[in-house]
């Protein structure tokens, strides 16, 4: 068995995955249709997963139906995949206990975990792993529960062969095929153990580490025929092809240069009249790593808990500082989400912190969409031309 060679995983063999994993210690994580939405959570059955069902995304709008096709993966995405696996919403990182002796101990805190399979994680997905690695793992400051967690994480990658009317990960440089090499700097630290492309009847499956071929070898699977190869090649060209979006100036450099150049364009105040200030597409955005921290005392004074939890640039409390609030309207808030989502994170992570999966167009109340508002601003079309 060898990492080019694709074999075929019979859509009734998923269970004999899930439990080849569970048998090399690993915890699934994997997708399930809950509360009309597609959620990745512990999955133990291959039953669980959200055979035929399809997700309808537009600005504003998400909802699940069930379709007639018999597949796993007949899904885009839903509002969440790998970002809250590794870089959990709320944990605590440190305690401070008082000893017998009175004195005050710092312990850090890093519970035991069992190791993690995510099992779905897409094209798009796993740029923004790349992003957030950039983030935790390779600056001078690494964390160290991240830095567990993800060197643990096996990673089950499975190819589009279906995208939304919000994705434009062909644009973004990332997808839809987890193999595609891309523009925006995120795409060349791919990294999966088996990537799985779901054909008529199962999945050609190849693998991707010495980890994935053991997993592999376990489930004992026959080669893939040359016809189901190619209707491999063809599901993940269909998921680009049906794009309907892009972002301009190829999520590059230029949005930089021309976001820095436009602080005071009056799209600025157009948008402002329709943001929320909510902040979901800051909790949806799988790259975004804003994160506030808070002490918790127990009453008698023997214990301290210090807390990080997701933030988000659009809360008054983001922008505090020296007794003055700086991002002090929507205004305000809204472009320091644009200007450092496609343009400061070039200059902090040489990379782009837009990898096109569309969620905060989709989860946005108000239907605001990035690729409109950078489109408006740019004067370069958001719509794909037919390939
Ligand atoms: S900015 Fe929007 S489309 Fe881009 S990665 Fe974040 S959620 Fe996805
Ligand atoms: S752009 Fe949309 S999701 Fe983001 S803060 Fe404004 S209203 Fe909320």
């Amino acid at each position: 068995m060898n990492g080019e060679t694709s074999y075929f995983l019979p859509h009734d063999g998923l269970q004999d995955l899930i439990d080849a994993l569970g048998h090399a210690g690993f915890v699934c994580i994997g997708p399930k249709a809950r509360d009309g939405a597609i959620v990745y959570e512990q999955l133990d059955r291959a039953s669980e997963l959200p055979w035929g069902m399809r997700d309808y995304q537009s600005p504003g709008q998400y909802r699940l139906e069930v379709t007639d096709e018999k597949k796993a993966f007949a899904f885009s995405n839903g509002a969440q995949a790998i970002k809250p696996v590794l870089f959990r919403p709320r944990e605590t990182v440190w305690k401070v206990v008082r000893n017998e002796e009175g004195k005050l101990e710092f312990k850090p805190h890093q519970p035991k975990e069992a190791p993690l399979a995510i099992l779905g994680a897409r094209a798009c997905d796993l740029a923004a792993m790349a992003v957030q690695d950039k983030v935790f793992l390779h600056g001078k400051n690494i964390d160290p529960r991240y830095q567990a967690r993800r060197e643990n994480l096996f990673v089950v990658a499975v190819n589009c062969s279906y995208s939304s009317q919000n994705c434009f990960c062909v644009s973004a440089g990332t997808g839809p095929n987890v193999k595609s090499a891309g523009v925006c700097g995120a795409a060349g630290a791919r990294q999966y153990d088996i990537l799985m492309t779901e054909i008529d009847g199962g999945f050609a499956v190849e693998c991707g580490s010495a980890r994935g071929r053991e997993i592999m070898v376990e489930m004992s699977l026959e080669e893939a025929r040359s016809a189901q190869c190619s209707q491999a090649v063809q599901n993940v060209e269909h998921a680009a092809a049906m794009q309907v979006k892009r972002i301009p100036l190829d999520n590059g450099y230029g949005l930089r240069d021309l976001l820095f150049s436009n602080l005071d364009h009056p799209r600025w105040d157009e948008v402002a009249d329709r943001c929320l200030s909510c902040g979901n597409c800051t909790q949806v955005c799988p790259t975004c790593f804003c994160h506030s921290e808070s002490d918790r005392q127990n009453l008698d004074g023997s214990c301290s808990e210090h807390t990080r939890e997701w933030d988000s640039c659009f809360t008054a409390g983001h922008s505090y500082l020296n007794g003055k609030i700086i991002r002090d309207d929507t205004r305000k808030r809204y472009r320091q989400w644009l200007t450092h989502k496609v343009g400061s994170w070039f200059d902090q992570f040489d990379v782009s912190g837009c990898v096109g999966c569309g969620r905060c167009i989709s989860w946005c109340p108000v239907g605001i969409d990035l690729t409109q508002e950078l489109a408006a601003i740019s004067g370069e079309s958001n719509e794909r031309e037919k390939t």
